[in-house]
């Protein structure tokens, strides 16, 4: 069909439709992120799902969301699909973690497609709720399955703790969840939570970032899992719960969210806000200024095996020209030395008595070795990205006031 034979009225009709859909979208209102709002999550589907985890979380009044592997169903100490049935009847989330657990990174794009729906037509045929969140088996993502579970329909999807933080088998920290910043498609895990990650003063750093608009994320296996890796004893899993229901937080399943969260709105690049936290950050700045010219000092802060590859220091007569990123009496451009102790002032004269403002950023030397063990596990582009050098933000300004006369 010619395009200037189209009929007007059913175009009308679509755009009368979108405008109409837009408005809905608009008129949803979204309530505030409470601080302390926690999403639990269980993958893999084991049994302990339905005989251990759902009695204790129902005494504390806790929700959660259970991914499950659909090929992996009825397997020794895996859930039968009985037991998924009556998971999703106790009003609990049944979330999509493939079909089959394979690597994603290694597979087509058909494999991948099939991966998502193969574990949709499953859910249907035993009569259990439709799943709108999927976890990367192994939490490994790329473009091309994020793309593959928005045309399926999905709304969004949790992944670990990479590329930001190691990846180990045993868990550990990672990123709390800010949907301000980050993709629905990409919500980390903040803790992946096991016997061989059982560090408490580390679960209650995690936590502690449910705040300011930012949600915790935890993620645990069976409790205890078929593999000993990822297990849960029994005691860590009651400990922890009990935590979180005496220190007040709020425990919902990955869906509740969508009370607070617009899950339509999604950045411009799906991976920017993850590249951007590869580098390393500086604080604890300090001024000795007991010497004839001042030095200064500072500590680098990065959640990967990394180093200090170079720095920048600025030193501002006022703090409007530091804001600007301009240093009048002293901009050192970037020196290539891992010195973070004691670099000296080298800068215009200063005046005694006098305040002065600076602030320093470092560029980081990623430990290549690191990156070359966790190569088949996290995608080619974010491998090439956490290999290179990049400059950090800067850090908070501080101040100090010369003593000597130059
Ligand atoms: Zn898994």
């Amino acid at each position: 069909m010619e395009i200037t034979k189209l009929p007007l009225f059913p175009l009308l009709a679509i755009a009368c439709l979108q405008a109409a859909t837009a408005t809905a979208q608009e008129a949803k209102k979204f309530q505030p992120i409470p601080n302390n709002l926690v999403v639990l999550t269980f993958d893999d589907g084991n049994v302990s799902d339905l005989t251990t985890v759902t009695p204790i979380l129902k005494k504390h009044g806790f929700s959660a969301t259970f991914y499950i592997t659909s090929g992996w169903i009825g397997r020794e100490r895996r859930l039968t699909w009985e037991q998924v049935k009556e998971l999703d009847a106790q009003g609990f989330e049944i979330g999509n973690h493939s079909s089959s657990h394979p690597n994603m990174l290694h597979i087509s794009d058909k494999e991948i497609h099939e991966q998502i729906v193969s574990f949709d037509w499953a859910l249907k045929e035993h009569g259990i709720r439709r799943a709108t969140s999927f976890a990367y088996p192994g939490e490994h993502h790329d473009r091309r399955i994020v793309k593959a579970l928005t045309e399926a329909g999905y709304t969004n999807a949790r992944r670990g703790l990479t590329p930001e933080y190691p990846l180990y088998d045993r868990g550990g920290r990672g990123p709390a969840y800010n949907p301000k910043e980050e993709d629905p498609f990409l919500i980390p895990g903040t803790y992946c939570r096991g016997d061989l990650s059982p560090s408490h003063e580390e679960f209650r750093a995690a936590l502690g970032q449910a705040k300011d608009g930012s949600i915790c994320v935890l993620i645990y296996h069976g409790v205890p899992d078929v593999h000993r890796h990822c297990t849960t004893s029994v005691d860590l899993l009651t400990k922890d719960m009990q935590y979180l229901k005496d220190n007040g937080y709020t425990v919902i399943a990955m869906r509740d969210l969508s009370k607070y969260v617009n899950f339509s709105t999604r950045p411009k690049d799906i991976y920017a806000p993850l590249v951007a936290r590869l580098g390393i950050t500086v604080n604890n700045l300090k001024c000795d200024t007991s010497g004839d010219n001042p030095s200064f000092s500072w500590k680098i802060k990065t959640t990967r095996p990394q180093t200090q590859a170079a720095y920048q220091i600025l030193v501002a007569n006022n703090p409007e020209i530091l804001e600007s990123n301009r240093g009048d009496f002293w901009d050192s451009g970037k020196v290539v030395s891992d010195n973070s102790n004691g670099i000296t002032y080298a800068g215009k004269p200063l005046a005694k008595g006098k305040t002065f403002h600076w602030k320093v950023r470092c560029w980081n030397n990623p430990d290549q070795a690191e990156i070359e063990r966790v190569k088949n596990w996290i995608n080619k582009e974010l491998i090439a990205e956490m290999r290179k050098t990049r400059a950090g933000a800067y850090s908070t300004p501080a101040s100090f006031k010369y003593k000597k006369t130059p």
